[in-house]
């Protein structure tokens, strides 16, 4: 049995939907059941995210937002639905809309929005893809039930980023598949507290939720489908000579994918996938025909990946700043980059150097803004000072191996080049340079071609 996960752009077309349509055409199930878990249509949950926002700050824009999210499912539904289907669609859809205008508005008047209600605004999405998909399948001849993951999937109330507790939810599915046998489509992203509250499991949790029925499951493979030609060996927006890799171990992707990959992968899932050793393969709905990225622990491959992420700060933060695990709560959620770097390069004795991304920096000065009168929002951080703006994280996932041999190869490379590399840092399975963003470009074709290409030679 393969577990399949259609992220947000593969559920928002009318060809990746007649493309999914094929792909479970050829899942012959016999006795098997098939499985698919949806994320919310592309963009639904960022909207529902700034409802959170303007509801917070009672700014009544939030309506003409939900409002915008009801067109787009509206608009989609009419695409993808005939018209009898869509009639039906639509009124369902309506109920749930209803309900949630209705608390919008509680919230907004009552002026608070806490962690335990984002969540509750943030599973909107998936409530109504999961539906529409069903019905766009049943239309089209292909019978699935609807699971909503709240009736299994029990998780603490660490709402953002709940945690799954295992047992219970282990026996819920179990139970669950061997009174009610079948294909289902299943939302991604949310699961329930012991008091029925709704919960989510992190930004791109979906790939968690697949992960969670893929290990109570015993499933052979996780397939994430999502809108590129699986993980590459560098942007291709950036390095034009970059292509798709065949394959890659669970070490080499979560270091990618949390420093800025083309494809993110939840990292609970890696981790979780990783130890229960299940295959995970990233396809493209877009091109069905692109055999996928496989994701395994075999380590006999020395293929070698480069993730960037842009728009970073070099910022120190005053030693008395505690940041509460609340905020760090939130950075996890959002997959924010945030990681602590030495500090002795930066003349910062006293305080704690961290690299920044420029999203992370937004929200923590939010959080520790100075709260003086008139201050409408502090561009950092109380007790901060940022640095260097502008920076790129370069991310080298390579063979744990090599690494030593490479750190020093790399910095002798790019010092010959007379690139200057701010700091390093090293991990599991990769290296991570930190530099001026108007060198990224430069440097990351410099390194795909000393690093991934010439590798590559040596492989063949
Ligand atoms: N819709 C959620 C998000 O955008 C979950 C997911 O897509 O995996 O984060
Ligand atoms: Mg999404």
């Amino acid at each position: 049995m393969d577990i399949l996960k259609f992220g947000g752009t593969s559920v928002s077309s009318k060809d990746s939907l007649y493309n999914i349509l094929r792909i479970l055409s050829s899942y012959n199930s016999g006795d098997k059941s098939v499985i698919m878990v949806v994320s919310a249509l592309k963009g639904v949950t960022n909207q529902l995210t700034r409802i959170i926002n303007l509801v917070n700050n009672k700014n009544n824009e939030y309506e003409v937002v939900f409002q915008e999210i009801k067109s787009f499912h509206a608009d989609f539904i009419e695409k993808v639905l005939p018209l009898n289907a869509q009639i039906l669609m639509k009124n369902m859809l309506g109920l749930l809309e209803e309900e949630y205008q209705a608390y919008l508005k509680e919230l907004f008047e009552q002026g608070s929005v806490t962690a335990r209600d984002k969540d509750r605004i943030l599973c909107f999405g998936e409530l109504c893809s999961a539906q529409i998909i069903r019905m766009f399948l049943e239309v089209n001849g292909i019978n699935f039930g609807l699971l909503d993951a709240r009736k299994v999937i029990l998780t603490d109330d660490n709402y953002g980023s709940a945690n799954v507790n295992w047992p219970i939810t282990r026996k819920r599915i179990k139970d669950f598949f061997r009174v009610s046998p079948g294909n289902y489509v299943i939302t991604g992203f949310i699961g329930a507290s012991a008091h029925g509250c709704t919960t989510t499991l992190g930004r791109g949790g979906s790939d968690y939720t697949a992960t969670v029925f893929a290990t109570i499951l015993n499933a052979e493979n996780v397939i994430k489908w999502t809108d590129v030609n699986g993980i590459m060996t560098a942007d291709p927006g950036k390095v034009p000579d970059s292509y798709s890799l065949n394959k890659i171990t669970y070490d080499q992707l979560l270091c990618l994918s949390k420093f800025g990959s083309n494809v993110l992968v939840h990292e609970n899932s890696i981790q979780k996938l990783q130890q229960d050793n299940i295959p995970l393969i990233i396809k493209n709905t877009f091109n069905t025909n692109f055999e996928g990225t496989l994701v395994t622990n075999t380590t006999n491959t020395r293929h070698k990946a480069i993730s960037h992420h842009t728009d970073c700060h070099i910022v120190s933060f005053q030693k008395n700043l505690k940041i509460s695990k609340e905020v760090y709560n939130q950075i996890k959620a959002n997959n924010y980059l945030f990681f602590r770097i030495k500090n002795d390069q930066f003349n910062q004795t006293d305080s704690s150097v961290y690299l920044v991304s420029d999203e992370c920096l937004k929200y923590l000065s939010t959080i520790y803004c100075c709260k003086n009168p008139g201050c409408n929002s502090c561009k950092k951080p109380k007790d901060s000072k940022v640095i260097y703006e502008s920076i790129t994280l370069i991310t080298i996932a390579t063979n744990q191996k090599d690494k030593i041999f490479e750190e020093k190869r790399i910095l002798d490379l790019l010092n010959k080049k007379g690139i200057n590399i701010l700091c390093t840092r090293l991990f599991k399975n990769g290296i991570s340079l930190i530099l001026q963003q108007e060198e990224a470009k430069d440097t990351l074709n410099y390194l795909h071609n000393e690093i991934v290409l010439r590798t590559e030679e040596k492989v063949c």
